[in-house]
């Protein structure tokens, strides 16, 4: 008979090559000429990567173990200990090395290659989900924008009716979807584009601005965000990324910093694709409704860069969210672009000047509506 495991008592350094078999659910040898017959329910694995030698111990009473060499002939009897209940075994079988690269090749995958996909996954998910992910990415930022005071929306009918007349504007065959535009209040200095149809403008985004087509170029970029599911594909790849990395870097201090930094730069990347997108698709609305690109210009300037300094809530925020390509070289590429589309057909429907002062004075009489 050939020997194939070691057998130890676990009190003498004495090893001895024995001949395990499984028989009834036990495992059975004979150690100096004596039988020895190991229960299935009382082995334990102390490790065993398929690579490497499977060392069991046997429980609770005894010191002995029992070490089975990687290989063919102890395939068998390994088996049969994984399928016992109650045992755990670190044995990665052929079926989890696959399943392992087949997720490795996925995440390098995703990364270089990975925006096709994504951005068709989310264009997939339901709008009725996109806008339940929105409602629950709102809830979660109103108390952060209004610095943990009840949030408190601007609105009266006035303003609303200016607001949607200036979104009517930039509608068109192609993109003739109407989205909901509210304005917080609250000293964030932002415009926010919710998945599933919410336009997010807070009043100090509002009090900044000097002209309705400001307004009109903030919105149109906004829009491009909603309509393209940039805010539903970010959190896809997001939520897939994040699930990947939980599952490799649970027990791995360096994956956890290594995925960390990846998952930002990631994030960033898409980010920047995502803005290049929104300003192209903004370009094209202004230029489709016979709205100068200069006011929109203009704002961008001005409002650029984002505040380097201070650690308040609102202004890390900031910085986080600003990742848009430097502005000369926005501004330049956004004229390029409009230049490129010729000549704008004239303006149907420009906002009245009463009209803006509505959404200006929305703020001076807010509700509170959440
Ligand atoms: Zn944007």
């Amino acid at each position: 008979m050939q020997h194939c495991a070691l057998y130890n008592d676990g009190l003498t350094p004495e090893t001895a090559e024995v001949s395990p078999q499984m028989s009834a659910g036990s495992l059975v040898f004979e150690h100096k000429g004596e039988p020895c017959r190991w229960p299935l329910s009382r082995i334990d694995a102390v490790d065993g990567w398929s690579s490497r030698p499977l060392r069991l111990k046997r429980t609770p009473d005894t010191y002995e173990r029992l070490t089975l060499p990687a290989g063919s002939r102890t395939d068998e009897i390994v088996r049969h200990i994984r399928m016992h209940r109650g045992i755990r075994l670190p044995v990665i079988s052929k079926f989890g090395v696959a399943a392992l690269t087949a997720v490795v090749a996925m995440v390098c995958w995703g990364i270089f290659m990975g925006d096709v996909t994504t951005r068709f996954i989310a264009s997939c998910i339901p709008h009725d989900v996109e806008k339940a992910m929105g409602r629950q990415a709102m809830e979660s930022l109103l108390p952060l924008l209004s610095l943990n005071t009840t949030p408190e929306w601007c609105t009266s009918a006035e303003s609303q009716a200016a607001l949607d007349a200036m979104q009517s504007e930039l509608l068109s065959p192609e993109d003739p979807q109407p989205y909901e535009i509210r304005i917080l209040h609250s000293s964030f200095n932002n415009a926010l584009a919710i998945p599933g149809g919410t336009i997010l403008v807070t009043s100090a985004l509002i009090n900044d601005l000097q002209h309705p087509d400001e307004l009109s170029g903030i919105l149109a970029h906004e829009r491009t965000h909603i309509t393209r599911h940039h805010g539903t594909t970010s959190y896809v790849r997001n939520a897939a990324f994040s699930m990947v990395l939980k599952m490799f870097a649970a027990n791995s201090d360096t994956l956890r910093m290594i995925g960390g930094s990846a998952q930002a730069l990631m994030l960033l990347r898409f980010s920047r694709e995502a803005e290049d997108a929104a300003d192209s698709g903004a370009v094209r609305a202004l230029h489709r409704a016979g709205i100068p690109i200069s006011r929109l210009q203009d704002f961008l300037v001005r409002a650029a860069p984002p505040p380097e300094d201070g650690d308040t809530t609102l202004q890390l925020i900031d910085r986080y969210l600003s990742t848009h390509p430097d502005t000369p070289h926005r501004v330049k590429a956004m004229q390029a672009q409009y230049d490129a589309l010729g000549t704008p057909p004239p303006r149907q429907s420009p906002l009245s000047s009463r009209q803006w002062q509505a959404v200006k004075n929305a703020c001076s009489r807010r509700t509170d509506q959440l």
